[in-house]
């Protein structure tokens, strides 16, 4: 018989809320059988005062041996401080599609039931260049930068997954009334790809109206192709339509590497209580299986947490139960035999 093959997979535990989401997720990997090696290393203000830089070096190296990282929140502080850990790893290891399936869970009441969305969001560009700077006192220039390149990859990923995984509708969600330019560049970029997709329907709506429409009818919509902070922005809502952020995962994908982690932060509000909700990153590390062709895990561990979610008893706080966090974690585990 072959031997099992052990996976190097660079660990990121984050702060805030991380650490405790990241034991839980760890926990319950290690059960599934595959067998892991895990590196593992502080980021941001932790990693400064070890090491004396925000990213180490080694961690850097890590992801690039490795290819695989999985990755718990990095609190970014507001204003002043350092560069944003995650933007700072999406643009180095050039993870250009940041890719957030939405799906209902079982036995949680939401407003709309059977929501089944896929969010591709550009991670590269837009307003997350970090170009900003003072003209003068007073009046400050951002600037948003779009590429043709940029732009194509990341309607190419999308139309490529959607015709890979029977997605039958593309939307870009835009605001090319308003940014002629660079939202017309993107929505030019995207026309073109579509003509090479006559399978996969494509269509175009203004991003304010979309978010009401989300809110409204969920189910006119299939995959959105989204500009980065577009993509930010209505990850959090359609987040909400499943039930809150605890839940969504997410994947930062390049031609090369890949970075698994929630699409929430670090919640500073409730890190170190053992209350937070572990859903997300263990749903981001389902994703992470599956990109590791450990497909029996992956569906382990997904059929695990709906079992859980279908019988109610063992939720947190978040979504409407009294579970904490490594409770949950238990619950996953027994339900995975
Ligand atoms: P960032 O800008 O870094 O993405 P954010 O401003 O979106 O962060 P979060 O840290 O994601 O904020 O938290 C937003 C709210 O959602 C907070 O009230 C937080 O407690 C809640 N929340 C986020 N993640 C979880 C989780 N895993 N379990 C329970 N509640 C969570």
């Amino acid at each position: 018989m072959a031997e099992q093959k052990t996976h190097k997979v660079t660990l990121i535990p984050g702060d805030g809320i991380g650490p405790e989401v990241t034991q839980a997720v760890v926990r319950i990997l290690e059960a599934t059988g595959v067998k892991f090696e895990w590196e593992r290393f502080a980021a941001g203000a932790e990693a400064f005062e070890i090491f004396g830089e925000y990213i180490p070096a080694a961690l850097y190296e890590s992801i690039e041996r490795n290819k695989v990282a999985l990755k718990g929140p990095v609190t970014t502080p507001v204003g002043g401080g350092f560069k944003s850990i995650n933007v700072t790893l999406r643009k180095k290891f050039d993870l250009f599609a940041n890719f957030r399936p939405i799906k209902n869970l079982p036995g949680l009441e939401t407003k709309w039931p059977g929501v089944d969305l896929i969010i591709v969001r550009e991670n590269t560009e837009g307003e997350y260049v970090g170009l900003e700077h003072e003209v003068v006192p007073g009046v400050v220039e951002s600037i948003k930068v779009i590429t043709d390149k940029g732009s194509t990859r990341i309607a190419k990923f999308a139309f490529d997954y959607a015709r890979k995984h029977g997605r039958k509708k593309i939307h870009s969600i835009h605001k090319a009334n308003i940014m002629k330019m660079s939202d017309g560049l993107f929505l030019r970029c995207a026309r073109r790809v579509a003509e090479g997709f006559p399978d996969v329907l494509y269509g175009e709506h203004i991003i304010d109206n979309t978010c009401m429409q989300l809110v409204m009818n969920p189910f006119q919509y299939d995959t959105l192709l989204l500009e980065n902070l577009y993509g930010d922005i209505v990850s959090d809502l359609c987040a909400g339509l499943v039930g809150g952020l605890g839940l969504v995962p997410g994947a930062n994908l390049g031609h090369d590497c890949a970075i698994f982690e929630a699409v929430h932060g670090s919640a500073p509000d409730i890190a170190g209580q053992d209350i937070a909700n572990p859903t997300a990153l263990l749903q981001s590390a389902v994703l992470m299986l599956h990109h590791l062709n450990e497909e029996a895990a992956a569906n382990k561990v997904q059929k695990a947490v709906e079992t859980v979610y279908a019988e109610r008893k063992t939720l947190t706080r978040d979504v409407g139960g009294h579970a904490g966090t490594s409770q949950f974690a238990d619950a996953v585990l027994a339900a995975m035999g």
